[in-house]
C-alpha cells in the first residue's frame, strides 16, 4: 500500500502552538543535560509539523515538555493564543483534552489486561463525556468504525490483535475526547513497512476530516514527508534546520539534514543518492559549552564553529538553518530568492 499525497488541509491560518525558546535541562551525577536546549516553532490549526532527529536529539522530550509531561526549565508554550506555561492543575485538565499523544510502541503504550472497547473508552470515563453505557457503547464503537477496527474486536485482549490493528487502538483512543492536538511520537516505527503506509493515509484521512493539528516526531525523514507541512530538525537539543516540507526536501541546507536526507534510499533502479556517512563523536550533551553541537561530525567544521554557537538564521524565506557557513557550503543556493 502507498502512502497517499498530502491533501491541502483545511486553510485556517489560525495558530494553534506556538513554542517559544523552550528548555529543558536534567540534573545529572555529571552536570546539567541539555534535553532541549532553545526550541522555537509555531503550528497553525489543521497543519502537521515533522519534528525529525536521531535518538536522543530531545525531540520526544520536547513533546513531553509541551504536554507538561515534564516541567520545562525556560521559554513559553502558548495554545490558541493562550500561555499555558505555567498552569494549575484544573487547567492542565482541561488542555489534555485538546493535547493528546499517540506513542511509538502501541504494545507497551497500551495496558495489555484491558480490552480493547475499555482502553479506548478509558479518556471518556475520566472526562464524565458520557451519559449512559448505551451512549459509552455507541461512541467506542463509532471510533472503532473510524479508524478501522471491527466491531467483532470490542471484547479482544490488545495481545491478540497486530501491531498495525494496536496502533489502531491508539489513535481511537487519542481521538475519544476529541481533541484539537495530537503529540504522534514516532508512531509507525514499529510497524512494518506497509503497515506503516495503512496508518499514515488513517492520520492524514482524520486530519482532514477533523481539523487536527499533528506534531508527528520520528528519526526517518521519509515517513514525515508524505505528511508534514513544515520541517523541523533536531540536533542535540536544538532545531538546527526549519522548512516548509517541499523546500527541505528539494533544498536541504545543514550539513546533518543533507546526512539524513542522503540515507533515504530512491526507488528507482537508474538513479543512485550518494550516502554521506556521518564520522566523529556525537557531542556529549552534558555542560554543552558555546559551540556548534554538529561540529565534531561536520567536514566542513572551522576553528569558529568549535568556540562560537550559530544562531538560527532565516537564508531563505521561511527557511532557517542553524550554520556559520551555509551561503559558503550552499555556493549562493541559500542567497537565492531573497
Ligand atoms: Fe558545520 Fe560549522 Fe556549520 Fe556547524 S557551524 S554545521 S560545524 S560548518
Amino acid at each position: 500500500m502507498m502512502i497517499r499525497p498530502k491533501g491541502g488541509g483545511k486553510k485556517m491560518g489560525h495558530t494553534l502552538l506556538e513554542v517559544r525558546d523552550l528548555k529543558k535541562h536534567f540534573k545529572v551525577k555529571s552536570g546539567i543535560l541539555h534535553a532541549v536546549d532553545g526550541v522555537s516553532f509555531t503550528v497553525e490549526e489543521g497543519k502537521t509539523i515533522g519534528i525529525v532527529g536521531e535518538s536522543g536529539c530531545g525531540k520526544s522530550t520536547l513533546g513531553r515538555v509541551i504536554l507538561h509531561l515534564h516541567e520545562r526549565t525556560d521559554g513559553q508554550i502558548f495554545f490558541n493564543g493562550e500561555d499555558i506555561s505555567d498552569v494549575s492543575h484544573s487547567k492542565l485538565q482541561e488542555l489534555r483534552s485538546d493535547m493528546q499523544m499517540i506513542f511509538q510502541d502501541p504494545f507497551s503504550s497500551i495496558n495489555p489486561r484491558k480490552t480493547v472497547s475499555s482502553i479506548i473508552g478509558e479518556p471518556m470515563k475520566i472526562y464524565h463525556t458520557c451519559s449512559s453505557k448505551a451512549e459509552y457503547r455507541e461512541k467506542v464503537l463509532d471510533l472503532m468504525n473510524t479508524v478501522g477496527l471491527e466491531s467483532r474486536v470490542y471484547n479482544d485482549f490488545p495481545h491478540e490483535l497486530d501491531g498495525g490493528k494496536r496502533q489502531r487502538i491508539g489513535i481511537a483512543r487519542a481521538l475519544a475526547i476529541e481533541p484539537k492536538f495530537i503529540i504522534c511520537d514516532e508512531p509507525v516505527s514499529a510497524l512494518d513497512v506497509s503497515i506503516q503506509a495503512q496508518i499514515l493515509n488513517l492520520m492524514m484521512d482524520l486530519q482532514e476530516a477533523r481539523g487536527l493539528t499533528y506534531m508527528f516526531i520520528t528519526h526517518d525523514l521519509s515517513v514525515v514527508k508524505h505528511i508534514s507541512n513544515d520541517i523541523c530538525v533536531m540536533y542535540l537539543g536544538t532545531a538546527v534546520e526549519k522548512s516548509p516540507t517541499n523546500e527541505l526536501f528539494q533544498m536541504p541546507l545543514h550539513p546533518y539534514t543533507k546526512a539524513l536526507l542522503s540515507a533515504i534510499p530512491i526507488p528507482s533502479l537508474h538513479h543512485r543518492r550518494k550516502r554521506i556517512i556521518l564520522k566523529g563523536e556525537i557531542t556529549s550533551p552534558v555542560n554543552l559549552k558555546k559551540a556548534c553541537r554538529f561540529a565534531p561530525r561536520c567536514v566542513y567544521a572551522t576553528d569558529r564553529c568549535h568556540c562560537e554557537e550559530p544562531e538560527l538564521r532565516e537564508v531563505r524565506p521561511g527557511h532557517f538553518v542553524q550554520c556559520h557557513y551555509v551561503e559558503e557550503i550552499n555556493c549562493g543556493a541559500a542567497s537565492q530568492d531573497r
